[in-house]
């Protein structure tokens, strides 16, 4: 901290010392410091140099006298204010007193002084100048910190400015990518379903302005869900992503590819000849998916099937082109899968009709317009009946009997054919229960329902059980009839298979050939008997439907199964299934399909007969030829 200074200015030697003790005298340590000068020009020196709080003149000195000095000092700016007490020895003299503060003394002692009015005085001045020096030192630090503070302020400002910055420019980012999202599929980074509409709707507005056409490709590959479910769902996403580089390979940079969500896929061609482009493109994306794809060591199989809709010809706006295209994709996929179909009203007339097919439908469910018919099936090579086929017809309004193959066929509702066939298995056990109350002495026979579903569900299997409890039918009663195809690439089937399995109800393989199921999953599922479909039989006088069906017979063995042909018609058609080994036989040559009146008179003279014959070892007989249904 800075002390104040004083000056002590006398030409006499002796009273200068005299005078500095005096100063020196006061108690404590004295709180100033205390510079000495002998002389006017010597006091102006000290001056120059030094700040004071007050000077102690002597007014009679040699040379320059104090009040010349005085004059002097004050007459430079640097110690214009600074307060100066004259000692004198003339007291009584007032003129030289007025003088004095002329020249402008603070104060005027008269030697000799009084110690303490000395040191009082210095001490007014010198408690004063620390006061401002200290005043000067907290203005000053208060100017430190506020430059400290400026700079921190700066500091903070810059850091604010780079964080603000920096969060302009992640949202930025952020705004990118969901503008990227908003028109991208994440997934292959296609084009999405929205701005693919929104280019469509483009589209149209330019074609309805130039006069010109464009073409939409609808894509949905092939049997995907097989693929998700044998290879895991990763394998499908990066099939997804591979399919949409070949599909942008496949066309023009300028022609739009866009992923409208699942396996379905849309290609956009505009511009001149886009019409006649299109069934080119088509074929060259088919191509494109005619070879394995390479994902995570696997060799993956798909194709697509292509409906391709053109503007203005097949559409009024976006939408119904949409709807259009993709309509000609499902009949694409009815037709053959990987085909291409290109659009025309009447698809839609079909389209309608299936709608109308299928109101038609659910109301014949619940209008009691449904009904079973039974069809036996015999042993090889007794020739005695084994069984019954129990088939599902409706009795329609207009078109008459109409068998379940013909009207279920091409039918996709899954839950129209579930509910279809809950009810004919509901009332085959009812009919069996029946059956079984009026001929109490029936031995336990096997009644063999098919079940027309997409695909095998808990829901299903719980149901059946259902009804068999409700029948209170012993389970060896009932055999499902289950298409291979429902056997493969459902990763539901097996579990479902085994809860019936588990339950006595016997299970079959209908129309074995017509999938290709692995013998890994025939053997895993273990299957009680495998059915030869009619066409190989009506082959059967041919070299190669002969063979066909010694193989499923044989393989059918192998497997642990019995063997079961459907649709035999003539004697040498048996003749030749015998030979082969074949364990049972259906069709119109045993007995065509009958009501439940005749079936159930049947089963009684069977019974009997076989009673009969066992006594009389003569061979059971046929059907009654006069009670048969329609043919099937
Ligand atoms: P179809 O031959 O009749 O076209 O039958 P499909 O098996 O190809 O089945 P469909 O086209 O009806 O259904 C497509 C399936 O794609 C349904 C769903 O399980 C699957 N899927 C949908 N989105 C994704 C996805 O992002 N990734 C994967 N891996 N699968 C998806
Ligand atoms: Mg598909």
């Amino acid at each position: 901290m800075l002390i104040p200074k004083v000056l002590l200015v006398n030409d006499d030697a002796a009273s200068l010392m005299a005078l500095e003790s005096v100063l020196m005298s006061g108690p404590g340590e004295p709180d100033f410091e205390l510079l000495t000068a002998s002389s006017g020009s010597e006091a102006l020196r000290e001056v120059l140099k030094h700040e004071f709080a007050v000077i102690l003149l002597d007014v009679n000195m040699p040379g320059m006298d104090g009040f010349e000095t005085a004059e002097a000092i004050h007459s430079h700016p640097r110690s214009a204010s600074v307060p100066i007490i004259f000692i004198t020895a003339h007291y009584d003299d007032e003129l030289h007193r007025i003088e004095a503060y002329r020249k402008g003394a603070a104060d005027y002692l008269f030697t000799p002084v009084i110690p303490s009015v000395l040191l009082t005085k210095v001490a007014v001045f010198v408690d004063l100048t620390r006061k401002n020096l200290e005043l000067q030192a907290k203005t000053e630090e208060l100017s430190r910190l506020n430059q400290d503070l400026r700079v921190q302020r700066l500091q903070d400002l810059e850091r604010i400015n780079q964080e603000l910055e920096a969060e302009v420019a992640e949202r930025k980012v952020a705004e990118e990518r969901a503008n990227a999202l908003s028109i991208r599929d994440p997934l292959t980074g296609l084009v999405n379903r929205r701005s693919l509409i929104a280019q469509l709707e483009h589209a149209v507005a330019s074609v309805d302005r130039n006069g010109s056409e464009f073409a939409l490709l609808f894509l949905d590959l092939d049997k995907f869900k097989h693929i998700n479910d044998t290879l895991g769902h990763e394998v499908g996403d990066e099939l997804l992503r591979q399919v949409a580089a070949r599909l942008l390979a496949s066309v023009r940079v300028s022609d739009v590819v866009a992923r409208l969500g699942g396996d379905e896929f849309v290609v956009l061609l505009e511009g001149a000849g886009a019409g006649a482009n299109a069934a080119r493109v088509a074929r060259k994306i088919a191509l494109a998916h005619s070879k394995p794809f390479e994902i995570k060591h696997h060799r993956v199989h798909t194709s697509t099937s292509v409906g391709i809709g053109l503007y203005p010809q097949d559409a009024r706006d976006a939408a119904q082109l949409m709807k259009n295209a993709d309509t000609a994709m499902y009949h694409a996929k009815q037709n053959r899968r990987g085909s291409i179909e290109f659009f025309r009203e009447e698809l839609n007339t079909r389209e309608r009709e299936r709608a109308r097919w299928i109101a038609e439908l659910q109301q014949a469910l619940a209008g009691d317009e449904l009904e079973l018919l039974f069809q036996p099936r015999a042993s090889l090579p007794e020739r005695a009946l084994s069984g019954i086929e129990a088939l599902l017809y409706w009795r329609h309004p207009q078109h008459g009997m109409i068998a379940a193959t013909e009207f279920l066929a091409g039918l996709n509702d899954h839950a129209l054919l579930e509910q279809v066939t809950q009810w004919s298995i509901g009332a085959a056990c009812t009919q069996a229960a029946e059956w079984r109350r009026a001929a109490p002495s029936l031995p336990q026979l096997t009644m063999s329902v098919d079940l027309p579903v997409l695909r095998l569900s808990t829901e299903l299997a719980d149901n059946v059980l259902g009804h068999l409890r409700k029948c209170k039918l012993p389970h060896g009663w009932l055999e499902l009839d289950i298409c291979e195809h429902l056997l493969i690439g459902n990763s539901d089937a097996a579990p479902v298979l085994r809860q019936l399995k588990a339950a006595g109800i016997k299970l079959a393989v209908d129309d074995f050939g017509s999938a290709g199921a692995s013998l890994a999953t025939l053997r895993a599922l273990a299957m009680d008997m495998l059915k030869i479909d009619r066409a190989f039989v009506h082959d059967l006088d041919t070299d190669s439907g002969a063979d066909m069906a010694a193989a499923i017979i044989h393989l059918g063995r192998a497997l642990g199964m019995r063997v079961l042909a459907k649709g035999v018609e003539r004697d040498d058609q048996l003749t030749v299934l015998n030979s082969l080994g074949c364990d049972q036989y259906q069709g119109d040559l045993f007995s065509p399909p009958l009501q439940a009146g005749a079936m159930l008179a049947m089963l009684q003279a069977q019974y009997t007969d076989s009673i009969t014959s066992q006594a009389q070892n003569k061979p059971a007989h046929h059907a009654n030829q006069n009670d048969r249904g329609p043919r099937r």
